[in-house]
This record gives structure tokens, C-alpha cells and sequence, in this order.
């Protein structure tokens, strides 16, 4: 075994990395994070729901998911979400101080791992933040993950200002509470697996809103990937 020092991107103490031989040779990326901060994450592994990741104690589909398809219009319009953590209480601290904060650099954390999961597409999309958040944050933090995942991603979505949401008819309103709207150079959707990255899964409604647009426009099928639910 080799020690290298290193300083842990969350909590910047610095800690033992222990390097084998084989990452002394860079065939494994060294971690990140302290052993502390590591044990804190909970990554979702075993049996999980084959629509949203939800962690299950078997193999198939969970309540809320059921619920979901029996909903006209907005059933089917997320063929499945992979999401690589739960949303615990350290998950939630780090993505608080990520997104909140502005931490850019803390997106790293995930970049390898979202590159695995991210399943097959024709484009991908980040989820996108209204100009209001953009500007408060400076950065979109779906985009950030992307980037940091070494994904080429497009503008496909624009999410609408509330002002704007106040201007759609009642109908419009109440049924869809639809939040965003084709981006005007959008490409073409048609026929296309279109993967949306994202932060959380939290009920999944957001996901969803974008699904429900993009399989209006054509789309074949629409995937996501999230770091946490
Ligand atoms: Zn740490
Ligand atoms: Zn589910």
C-alpha cells in the first residue's frame, strides 16, 4: 500500500488515500471524498423499481410508479430513471451546499459514475432552470453534472418563468402545471431516446412535465439519470 495525501472535496480535511499498486498505476480514479464524508453516501444497489430506482425488497414496480401509469397523459411519459444515491441527510447537506451554495466543484464527485450509468441515447438534455434561478445561481446544476460526466449535451427545454405560467389558461393549469416549454432551436425529437440529467428525484413530477413535452414532439422514449432520490 502507498499513501498519498489528499484534501476531501466536501469536507477539505485532509486524509490518507490508500493507492494500491493498481492506482499508482491510474488504472482506478483515487476517491475524492475522506472515508467520513464516503460513509455518508448510500448508494442504491440490489432490487430497486424498474421505472424511478426506488430501492425495493423485490424485483418490479413501486406504488407510486403504479400510480403514475394510471394517469392519463402523464403515464408513460418517463420510461425509467436511474438514480445512483438516496436522498439522505448527507446527500442532502452536499447537494444544498452544491446547488445553493454555488459549489461547482462539488459536481465532480459524480461525474465518473453518471458516465456509467447513463444509458444509450440519441441527445441529451439537461433539466433546465428558469432564468430567474440561473441568474441567482449562476450555474444550472443538471448541466454541471453532465459536464462533469463528460456528456455532450443540447438545449432542448426552457423552463418557464412564473409570470409566464400565470399567463396559461386554467385548463392549462390544473392539468398539466406544465413548467416548461420546447426550447425555439430545439432539435428534432421525433423518434429519438431522449436522456434528461438531473440532480433529485424527489417525486418524480418534474421528470415527468419534461417527458410528457418531449413525447408530445415524438419522442420514443424518455430516460433519466439522477444522482439522488
Ligand atoms: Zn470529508
Ligand atoms: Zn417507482
Amino acid at each position: 500500500m502507498f499513501f498519498q495525501k489528499e484534501l476531501c472535496l466536501y469536507c477539505h480535511m485532509p486524509f490518507e488515500e490508500q493507492t494500491g499498486w493498481a492506482g499508482l498505476l491510474f488504472l482506478t480514479e483515487p476517491d475524492l471524498l475522506c472515508e467520513g464524508c464516503r460513509s455518508g453516501l448510500a448508494p442504491i444497489h440490489g432490487n430497486r423499481c424498474d421505472r424511478c430506482s426506488r430501492p425495493m425488497h423485490e424485483q418490479g414496480r413501486c406504488q407510486d410508479c403504479i400510480r403514475w401509469e394510471e394517469t392519463p397523459s402523464i403515464g408513460g411519459a418517463l420510461d425509467k430513471n436511474i438514480s445512483l444515491y438516496t436522498y439522505n441527510s448527507f446527500m442532502k447537506e452536499y447537494i444544498a451546499r452544491f446547488k445553493y451554495r454555488g459549489d461547482y466543484e462539488l459536481a465532480r464527485l459524480f461525474g465518473e459514475e453518471i458516465r456509467k450509468a447513463a444509458p444509450k441515447a440519441d441527445m441529451i438534455l439537461p433539466v433546465p432552470l428558469s432564468e430567474e434561478r440561473m441568474r441567482e445561481r449562476g450555474f444550472n446544476q443538471a448541466r454541471a453534472l453532465g459536464e462533469m460526466a463528460g456528456l455532450k449535451m443540447q438545449e432542448g427545454l426552457v423552463r418557464m418563468h412564473s409570470e409566464k405560467q400565470a399567463k396559461m389558461t386554467r385548463r392549462e393549469r390544473i392539468e398539466r402545471r406544465q413548467v416548461f416549454e420546447i426550447h425555439p432551436d430545439a432539435p428534432v425529437f421525433r423518434g429519438k431516446t431522449i436522456l434528461l440529467i438531473d440532480d433529485i428525484y424527489t417525486t418524480g413530477t418534474t421528470l415527468r412535465q419534461a417527458g410528457i413535452l418531449l413525447k408530445e414532439a415524438g419522442a420514443r422514449r424518455v430516460l433519466s439519470v439522477t444522482i439522488a432520490r
